[in-house]
């Protein structure tokens, strides 16, 4: 490990009273070590040229020179670190430990070399270098953030270079990682550079690893450009200003200095195929004699909306593939060497394919489709219903809730639930039973309440003649009581009247998809694979801003229909890598699409032969009028 000297942020006049131990010249040894020249003089420590003395290997020796906590915190920090890693590109360090004369030290390999900030000085790099040391130092910090390890200060003076070009990332006395101590006393300008990310703080221990990409799209910035990265607040310059070869390299520099820490690249592998297409030109020159390595110039990559924007979210390992999926077939000769294969597997296919199509444009992107699982509430607008009350306890009258906070049965996500009606809390009253008035009985409707009927009897009398006799008899329906118990009551004399809503909960799918005029859906759809599968908030404001997403949220908070609500959502994204390919013939446009990880070619009737298909017309016409001439 190597504490680099940032001249930027450690005041050089006080560097001598930071020093607190010097070896003398009668007393150069250090346990093991007989210590040499003195190298440097950096942040944190006096570095010493070494030589483990019986081994007699060559090393250097970094002598912490500081005794605040906050420089030993890191100083042991770093050592810790760097002794657990194992990487080409991170220094490593082979011993550690503390000396009764010198204090605490650390013992790495010698490495010749200067650091990238000693060769910017000179000014800006050559591209293929910059892409070298980006490769190399964008691996290491893959590997760091593998092992929850953020380096949050990568810089020039943090990378030291050999003279045969390979570049070691250093100093990790900053990192966040689960051992780190509690930073939150230093104070962030005093450690903050020019190339940290403008949401980077030390207290954070969760640091995210978009803090360090933003660091190396600054680093790029200025590798590339030669200038230093602008300041917080400051519009970065575009490096196309300068030099239109680096238009292409801009947007990789733009979008790793994005001021939203999701909106840059997540990974090495996708920010070096970037840079790789972006600096095609100059690494063809670079590499003029080996074909392969070299690039179409009409090929280009189109980042998806929904990767500038949920990047972030969508897998990984898709992204990656698909990137060098498309690295690959923007190779020169690649494409030509796959549609030959493809016309050959087929004697259908026009012969030699790949030579007839001349490509006017190679065009790689990912293609999405979009599936939202919606699940809805229905509320329907209280109505009030009277029913009989037979006792029991009342809701408390409280004021009543609006209708969306009444309570109701909680269930699990996505579980449907029948309609169900639900009295509202607080609308429970009991009032006398309108049609008794509370009596509990109601006037017998046989005997209209007098208890008694006529009827009329036919008698015989002693004569032999016979007459009508009216008689009086008890009402057979009360009894003679006049009054019956009121029905409509059950003869409780009250009645309870309530405000009542209907509840229920059910489901509903939605797809959508990137638009894909003149691609073969059903081709797309076979080799989908799921990037993306949770929960949403189809309300919150980021999921609206990709235009297909927007489109299909907004379908599906309107489908709940009226009285109901969007509650719970999940969302499905697949996605498939496509490339186009346009190309001329006989005079007019006409392309062909190369589908998914599989590579599956799909094409116009150009790419059939079609004098093949000659003998099979000649045979399908007389077939018809042989049996033609059979039926009639
Ligand atoms: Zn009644
Ligand atoms: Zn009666």
């Amino acid at each position: 490990m190597s504490v680099s000297n940032a001249s930027s942020r450690t005041p050089t006049t006080n560097d001598d009273a930071a020093v607190t131990k010097s070896p003398s010249a009668e007393s150069r040894e250090l346990t093991n070590y007989r210590l040499g020249d003195r190298l440097e003089q950096e942040e944190l420590a006096t570095v010493y040229r070494a030589t483990h003395q019986t081994l007699d290997r060559p090393v250097q020796i970094h002598i912490l020179r500081r005794t605040d906590w906050v420089s030993s915190s890191r100083f042991q920090l770093a050592a810790r670190l760097s002794a657990r890693f194992n990487h080409p590109n991170i220094l490593p360090v082979i011993d550690a430990g503390h000396d009764e004369r010198y204090g605490a030290y650390i013992v790495t390999p010698h490495i010749e070399g200067r650091t990238l900030e000693e060769v910017l000085a000179n000014g800006p790099l050559e591209s293929m270098l910059a892409l070298r040391i980006i490769t190399q130092i964008g691996s290491a910090l893959d590997y760091l953030h593998e092992q929850k390890v953020v380096h949050r200060d990568v810089r020039p003076g943090n990378i030291l270079l050999t003279p045969q070009g390979v570049a070691y990332l250093n100093n990790l006395s900053l990192a966040a990682a689960p051992d780190t101590p509690d930073f939150s006393s230093i104070e962030d300008g005093d450690y903050l550079t020019p190339y940290s990310a403008p949401e980077q703080t030390f207290v954070d221990k969760d640091a995210s690893p978009a803090q360090d990409f933003y660091s190396i799209g600054a680093l790029l910035y200025h590798m590339l450009g030669g200038n230093l990265p602008p300041a917080p607040g400051e519009k970065l310059k575009s490096l196309g200003e300068r030099d239109t070869a680096m238009a292409n390299a801009d947007r990789v520099v733009q979008k790793l200095m994005m001021q939203e820490p999701g909106q840059r690249f997540q990974n090495s592998s996708q920010v070096i195929a970037a840079l790789r297409q972006a600096l095609r030109d100059q690494i063809d020159d670079s590499t003029d004699d080996m074909e392969e390595s070299r690039w179409e110039t009409m090929a280009e990559w189109l980042e998806n909306p929904l990767e500038t924007v949920l990047g972030t979210l969508i897998e990984q390992d898709f992204l990656t593939k698909s990137r060098s999926r498309a690295d690959h077939m923007h190779r020169t000769g690649v494409l030509k060497r796959q549609i030959d294969r493809w016309s050959r597997q087929s004697f259908l296919r026009k012969p030699d394919l790949g030579d007839i199509i001349q490509p006017d444009q190679i065009t790689s992107y990912n293609v999405y489709f979009y599936e939202l699982e919606a699940h809805y509430e229905t509320r329907t607008p209280p109505k009030k219903r009277t029913e009989i009350h037979k006792g029991g306890a009342l809701t408390p009258a409280l004021q009543q809730p609006e209708l969306w906070d009444v309570k109701v049965p909680e269930l699990e996500a996505f579980v449907d639930a029948p309609a169900k009606e639900i009295v509202m809390p607080g609308s429970q009253k009991v009032i006398a039973c309108t049609e008794c008035n509370g009596t509990t009985q109601t006037v017998c409707k046989t005997c209209s309440g007098k208890g008694s009927i006529e009827r009329v009897r036919r008698v015989k009398a002693s004569d032999g003649t016979t007459r009508n006799e009216k008689i009086q008899e008890n009402c057979p329906a009360c009894r003679g009581y006049g009054k019956i118990p009121c029905s409509g009551c059950e003869a409780t004399g009250q009645m309870r009247e309530e405000q009542a809503f209907t509840w229920s909960r059910h489901g509903r799918a939605y797809f959508n998809e990137d638009d894909i005029t003149g691609l073969h859906k059903p081709t797309l759809e076979e080799q989908l694979q799921q990037v993306y599968k949770d929960r949403i908030d189809p309300y919150e404001s980021r999921w609206h801003q990709v235009a297909p997403l927007h489109e299909l949220i907004e379908e599906a908070i309107k489908g709940g229909g009226n009285d109901t609500r969007l509650i719970t959502a999940e969302l499905t994204i697949r996605g498939v890598p496509v490339t186009e390919v346009d190309y001329q013939l006989s005079n007019a446009p006409h392309s062909l699409t190369i589908v998914g990880f599989k590579e599956e070619i799909r094409g116009d009737w150009t790419v059939i032969d079609i004098s093949k298909l000659v003998p099979y017309a000649v045979i399908a016409v007389l077939v018809l009028i042989l049996l033609l001439v059979i039926m009639f």
